[in-house]
């Protein structure tokens, strides 16, 4: 069963303010990571006050599925690689 990122139980603080709290955690792991499929997820990232956390604690855990601080796992795989390789 799919987890929006906001119902992981980890230690950090910004979980609580999550938007995506409440949300269906379907929208977050969409079945295709197209920019259609990934859209309504990022909508809602982009007006959530974490959405520089989410995405921070996403790239550095290597989070590999689902949408993050408005980033797809193929985005984030580019992030991680960047940052890795300087
Ligand atoms: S940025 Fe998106 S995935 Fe991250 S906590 Fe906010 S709404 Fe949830």
């Amino acid at each position: 069963m799919a987890r929006s990122p906001a119902s992981w139980k980890g230690d950090i603080g910004w979980h609580a303010r999550a938007l995506c709290v409440g949300e269906d955690p379907e929208l977050f792991f969409p079945l295709a990571e197209t920019a259609a499929g990934t859209a309504p997820a990022r909508a809602v990232c982009r007006r959530c006050p974490v959405l520089l956390d989410c995405r921070d604690w996403a790239v550095r855990h290597g989070e590999t599925d689902g949408v993050w601080g408005a980033t797809t796992a193929s985005q984030r795989r580019a992030l991680r690689r960047a940052v890795l390789d300087r």
